[in-house]
C-alpha cells in the first residue's frame, strides 16, 4: 500500500517497512492536521520471476 497527499509531500509505503495499519493511522492523522486530501494506492502485487 502506498498513500500520498494531493496537496504536500507527505507520503507513507509499505515498501519502507511500515504496516497498512500504520500507514492508515497516519493518513489520518495527516488529514486531521492538515485538512490534506490524501489518496491511496494499493501496490500491485510482487512479480515472481519464472525461470
Ligand atoms: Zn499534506
Amino acid at each position: 500500500m502506498f498513500k500520498y497527499c494531493l496537496e504536500c509531500d507527505w507520503q507513507m509505503s509499505t515498501a519502507d517497512g511500515y504496516t497498512e495499519e500504520e500507514i492508515s493511522e497516519k493518513a489520518i492523522e495527516h488529514f486531521v492536521e492538515t485538512g490534506h486530501t490524501v489518496d491511496s494506492i494499493r501496490l500491485p502485487p510482487p512479480i515472481v520471476l519464472q525461470n
